[in-house]
């Protein structure tokens, strides 16, 4: 499925989102929000101490600004660049060997994490973004169909999200929001872009969360680069042995073609 320009829809990745088996884990950790919640202006007071220490990828005022709320897709490094995504985690299984592979192709990427998972494992959100990579807000709970809730539901699975991710971190907020399966609102892309995180869409997906096979993967990647430089792969809810492998033919293939790689527009 593809992301449909124009429309809050992101791409429609309910169906094998549904069945996700570390769901319940992600909901029972969600009993922690509260007190990130709390500490929320903590990391905004924090912010500007850190900023003198803030990576390359990370430069200090850009999470500050208020940035465009239109979902974006290009990449800043203009028609020949790609932007790797990589969703859900991070997971103390995936996460270090999509870390690896990236490393060995001196690919930078965007991480768009879930709040409970970055909360359990602030070692590797730490790790991504010394990498280089950047942070994507990912909610709180992974609810794809935050689009049909209350707007106060809305917000504190963005909020909250972003709270636990700026912690886990050491301070680095997230510079994009990316609603799970696509679920925008006009409303949580504007609430998004106030906090200086720019609505995030995808144009190719990898079709890696169904497992279809490493060479199926590849190929889904290769004939649908076309369509636009945002490429979606995930890094958790389950056995990600065939992204990993995906990811290790497809970086090399994409530098091949010409393509290099960047982050999303903000
Ligand atoms: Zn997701």
């Amino acid at each position: 499925m593809h992301e449909q320009h124009g429309n809050d829809k992101g791409g429609a990745d309910m169906a094998r989102h549904g069945g996700r088996g570390w769901h319940g884990r992600v909901l029972a950790a969600a009993v922690g929000v509260t007190a990130v919640a709390a500490a929320t202006s903590v990391w905004t007071a924090q912010a500007g101490p850190i900023d003198g220490q803030r990576p390359a990828a990370h430069p200090a005022s850009a999470a500050h600004k208020a940035v465009a709320i239109s979902i974006v897709h290009a990449s800043d490094k203009g028609p020949r660049g790609v932007n790797i995504t990589i969703d859900d985690g991070p997971d103390p299984t995936w996460t270090p060997q999509v870390l690896q592979v990236l490393k060995e192709n001196g690919v930078k990427a965007t991480f768009c994490m879930v709040g409970t998972q970055a909360e359990a494992h602030p070692d590797l959100v730490k790790a991504v973004v010394a990498a280089g990579h950047r942070l994507c807000d990912h909610t709180v709970s992974h609810d794809t169909t935050m689009d049909k809730k209350a707007e106060s539901y809305q917000s504190k699975e963005i909020l909250d999200a972003a709270s636990m991710i700026t912690k886990a971190s050491g301070g680095v907020r997230p510079m994009y929001y990316r609603a799970p399966g696509g679920a925008f609102t006009p409303y949580s892309r504007q609430l998004a872009a106030k906090q200086g995180m720019r609505p995030l869409g995808w144009n190719v997906d990898s079709k890696d969360f169904e497992r279809p096979g490493t060479e199926t993967i590849v190929a889904t990647v290769r004939s649908e680069v076309p369509n636009g430089p945002t490429i979606l792969f995930h890094d958790a809810g389950g056995d990600r042995s065939q992204t990993v492998a995906a990811l290790r033919e497809c970086l090399p293939w994409l530098k091949q073609q010409g393509y290099s790689f960047g982050f999303p527009v903000r």
